[in-house]
């Protein structure tokens, strides 16, 4: 893998116990004064925050939908900021945000996952701050593509900006799958690896997009020696304008940062093993998601077959699945006999879906 070289220097965390890692909390829009300083207060008291987001304005998928309070959103963080002391963070698209953030003295600017996927927007940003006093996060763009992650990167790194790191926020998946966007956690491991040094922070809220999954994916990001977490976090979550139902409460946020488990690094490195593990986990994940999405279908046609008052063994069909599904895998350098009976398995799971909607117990 090719080596990237970026002239990096440390983002402070500002946390008492400098060996925790750095910590980005906050709500996903800003909405009134009074949302931003309670909550910020109450993430404050939990002393395990480095920084406060909000985003001010908002990327939307659809029009019509809430698109950020703009401007003022940044005197609130200006705010937040004189009464915490916390570091303050927004999310910049264009060289019109980039320029009022820097004017309201925005310590941390984040480059959204829709944005990095554009070099235009990227290199607009990057010529409105270069030179300037500032950390910039460039999160994965929304499609799985990690040499445009680097490009991203690069552009605002020769900008002269070294206080610079990258967010793993997941990635857009067409299928349905457990999370709101596919991690794949080989992107940001080779990340790491091409960028020596590089500070990669995951923001689990995003990925998990359902706030119950939000422990889980924070806790494995620790695992995988990620440099900090990015988390949404409101003073009112249900009510949030965007995000909903990703957001966590600031007491539900300290109890998740309270119960990390923060692992040593192994004394002798295995990246080899932990590399070829993390490729397992991806490939499982793809398996489980054309699973399910095959017992779908197998319940179509249950259906159709039950409207049709067809039989639901159709034994040449199967015969010929076995066959060349066998031959297959045979071709690929499988053991007939794994094939033969996953197969077996599959088709017996089917088997019995269908008889179940057939005798309309489904
Ligand atoms: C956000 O952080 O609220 C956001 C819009 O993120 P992303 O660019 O990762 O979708
Ligand atoms: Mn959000």
């Amino acid at each position: 893998m090719m080596k990237i070289d970026l002239t990096l220097t440390p983002i402070e965390n500002h946390l008492e116990d400098p060996g925790w890692p750095l910590l980005i909390a906050g709500p996903c829009s800003a909405e009134s004064e009074q949302q931003m300083l309670d909550t910020a207060r109450q993430l404050k008291a939990s002393r395990r925050v480095s920084c406060f987001r909000a985003g001010v304005w908002k990327p939307r998928t659809r029009p019509g939908a809430f698109e950020g309070v703009g401007e003022i959103g940044l005197e609130w963080l200006r705010s937040v900021k004189q009464e915490t002391g916390l570091m303050t963070a927004c999310e910049v698209a264009t060289a019109e945000h980039a320029r009022l953030a820097m004017r309201y003295g925005v310590d941390v600017l984040w480059v959204g996952a829709r944005t990095s996927a554009n070099p235009f927007s990227v290199q607009e940003i990057a010529d409105t701050i270069r030179g300037c006093d500032v950390t910039v996060l460039v999160k994965n763009p929304v499609n799985p593509d990690l040499q445009l992650w680097i490009g991203a990167l690069e552009r605002v790194n020769r900008a002269g900006i070294t206080r610079l790191g990258a967010i793993h926020r997941g990635f857009s998946a067409y299928e349905k799958i457990a999370f709101r966007n596919a991690p794949l956690w080989n992107i940001a491991i080779e990340l790491k690896s091409a960028c020596p040094g590089l500070p990669v922070i995951c923001d689990p809220s995003h990925i998990a997009g359902a706030r119950d999954l939000v422990p889980l994916i924070a806790q494995k990001a620790l695992d995988l020696d990620m440099h900090g977490l990015m988390v949404e976090v409101h003073n009112n979550p249900d009510a949030a304008k965007s995000d909903a139902a990703q957001q966590l409460l600031p007491v539900d946020y300290a109890r998740m940062i309270r119960e990390l488990r923060l692992r040593e690094a192994s004394p002798r490195e295995l990246p080899t093993l932990e590399g070829y593990r993390q490729e397992i986990d991806a490939l499982d994940d793809g398996i489980m998601q054309r699973l399910a999405r095959r017992m779908e279908f197998s319940r179509k046609i249950g259906e159709y077959k039950r409207e049709n008052n067809l039989m639901v063994l159709q034994l040449s069909r199967w015969e010929d699945i076995l066959h060349n599904r066998v031959a297959m895998g045979r071709a690929m350098g499988m053991d007939e006999g794994f094939v033969k009976k996953f197969l077996e398995l599959v088709h017996e799971e089917s088997i019995n879906l269908q008889a179940e909607i057939m005798n309309g117990e489904e």
